[in-house]
């Protein structure tokens, strides 16, 4: 079945189907795409919204939390008067008046082991936008059970880091770092603090790569490659991660364990 674009259509994505990499056919493309987003807080907000802008066709937003003042200076889909909604209501509500066309579904809970796999099943690519490990390694792991690429994400202070997985292609999470720091170890966001645009600067890089990997440029993906991005001395760097073959969660047939 061939899927046209309305004059409307047409109109409201003009700018991006010039892009020769991108055409008319990546922008029908992307409107059959399917993308979860884990987390409607700094990352998933900009990821949705550009997502959300761009056409996607369907969004499922998982997060359990309500928003709370101190979210507001980084999580740009919700406002002072979000302040005690369901997180996902709030980006819902605002994702539908920039774009009706995209069926957005929310999951107002926590991803956790019990309900991540049937909620990330009929998905086809997965945006990790959570704030702690737990859940980042718990991302990696289904993602790479069921086989679905995503983008995982990590931000504090006045840094992030990005990469995208194609699972047992190229490397994952837990090649790069074996099994989540003991508790306080490392600090999060919470405990260390995060600037807005930081969240919003590497957001939009996994929304992008989405973009990408339905679009038709799926061979230009930021995998085997951690990028990282230090804000303070305003620079980007590129580490290059290998495939482990002895990887818990993509080095053997089946899935060792879940992260709990
Ligand atoms: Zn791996």
């Amino acid at each position: 079945m061939s899927i046209r674009l309305t004059p409307e259509q047409i109109e409201r994505y003009s700018r991006q189907i010039m892009i020769p990499d991108l055409g008319g056919r990546g922008q029908i493309r992307l409107r059959r795409g399917k993308v979860l987003i884990i987390g409607s807080g700094g990352l998933g907000c900009p990821a949705a919204f550009y997502l959300t802008a761009a056409g996607i066709g369907t969004l499922g937003l998982v997060d359990g939390d309500r928003v709370e003042l101190s979210n507001l200076q980084r999580q740009i889909l919700h406002s002072t008067m979000d302040v005690g909604r369901e997180k996902v209501a709030s980006a819902k509500e605002k994702l539908n008046r920039l774009n009706p066309e995209v069926e957005i579904c929310n999951y107002p809970v926590r991803f956790d082991e019990k309900n991540a796999a049937e909620i990330a099943a009929p998905y086809d690519f997965i945006i990790d936008g959570s704030d702690n490990f737990a859940t980042k390694f718990l991302v990696n792991d289904i993602a790479v059970s069921l086989g679905k690429p995503f983008s995982h994400a990590g931000i504090v202070r006045l840094q992030g880091q990005t990469m995208t997985v194609i699972p047992h292609q190229s490397a994952c999470y837990r090649c790069l770092f074996k099994e989540p720091p003991a508790p306080g170890e490392i600090l999060n966001c919470q405990q260390a603090g995060i600037l807005g645009a930081i969240a919003g600067t590497i957001g939009s890089i996994q929304a992008t790569e989405a973009i990408k990997y339905f679009a038709g440029m799926e061979e230009e993906l930021l995998v085997d490659r951690l990028l990282t991005y230090d804000a303070k001395a305003m620079k980007f760097r590129i580490v290059d991660v290998k495939k482990n073959p002895r990887c818990g969660a993509c080095g053997g047939k089946t899935l060792n364990s879940l992260i709990v």
